[in-house]
């Protein structure tokens, strides 16, 4: 079928990367941001720059907003709210659970079906093999636009509560931050003995990537609450965690990092877990929901 319409309000790195994935498509691709400048390359390699959110609104059915927040949102379409009837609406922005659903309730106020999801990879890989993008919503809308949204990456739908796609999105970040972080950290450290982090950081990538490996059967006992102590325990790997701790120390570098990490420890085998795998500080790692 002929590639649909399709309007794309926000030109920040992830949303130039979305338009020129559709055009490469052939979708005919509708643009419109705040500073309008960010759109002349766009334009050049034929995509068409609304002159108001209204005219970039009623250009297509499907509307994706590519924005640093949900309060963006807002105060683009206050000018187009009398457009947005019968439009799909597609947030691809980051915010919280309850904005986001709060904004499913405002897009259906006025008309519109209301789209979540949260793009798993960086500008670059956009449209690529790589790309993969949690939605939520109602699943006939994801369906009947799985084609379009298929271009920008692989839809993978989470549930019908608009909140859902954005805790998948930020479950993702959390664990990717952390891992960043725990780069730079380690990073430091050798950089303290004059080790470059061009010998270091590849080193770390191996860690990295052999992370899955190392690590089998974590989901198993996540799930079970099982967290037998026979290989990695609480008792050790916290040892370990207090070593990083007092060397960061000595070495002047910040604690915030593993000072974090060294407090689950501590909490873990407070509570009796020194003996099971480390897999046991998801009881402290919950909190109150434990
Ligand atoms: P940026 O945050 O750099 O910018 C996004 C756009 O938001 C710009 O077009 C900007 O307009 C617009 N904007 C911000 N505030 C307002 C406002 N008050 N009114 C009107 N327009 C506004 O975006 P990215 O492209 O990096 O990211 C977009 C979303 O994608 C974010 O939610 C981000 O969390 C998410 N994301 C980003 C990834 C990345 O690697 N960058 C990866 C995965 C998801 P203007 O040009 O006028 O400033």
């Amino acid at each position: 079928s002929t590639p649909a319409p399709v309007t794309l309000i926000g030109l920040g790195p992830m949303g130039r990367a979305m338009v020129r994935s559709l055009l490469r498509a052939g979708h005919p691709v509708t643009v419109w941001n705040r500073t309008a400048s960010r759109a002349d390359e766009l334009v050049a390699e034929g995509a068409t720059l609304a002159a108001s959110p209204a005219e970039a609104v009623a250009a297509s059915e499907v509307v994706v907003l590519s924005l640093t927040d949900y309060q963006a949102m807002y105060e683009v379409l206050a000018s187009a709210t009398g457009a947005l009837a019968g439009r799909t609406l597609v947030n691809l922005s980051s915010d919280t659970p309850e904005v986001t659903r709060e904004a499913a309730r405002w897009a259906e106020g006025h008309g519109a079906r209301f789209l979540t999801g949260g793009v798993m990879v960086p500008a670059v890989m956009v449209g690529t093999d790589a790309c993969y993008v949690y939605y939520s919503g109602e699943r006939d809308v994801v369906d009947r636009h799985r084609s379009t949204l298929a271009v920008i990456g692989e839809p993978r739908y989470v549930g019908q509560d608009p909140a859902a796609a954005q805790l998948f999105y930020q479950a993702q970040l959390a664990v990717f931050l952390t891992a960043l972080a725990g780069l730079l950290q380690g990073t430091a450290m050798v950089r303290s003995a004059g080790v470059s982090a061009a010998d270091f950081v590849p080193q770390a990538f191996g860690t990295l990537t052999q992370l899955p490996a190392m690590v089998a059967g974590t989901d198993e006992e996540l799930d079970s609450g099982s967290y037998p102590g026979d290989q990695s325990t609480a008792t050790m790997m916290g040892a370990t965690a207090d070593h990083i701790l007092r060397t960061s120390a000595a070495l002047g570098l910040d604690l915030a990092l593993p000072g974090a990490v060294h407090s689950l420890y501590e909490r873990a085998i407070a509570a009796g877990h020194g003996g099971d795998n480390w897999t046991s500080l998801f009881e402290i790692v919950r909190g109150t929901s434990a």
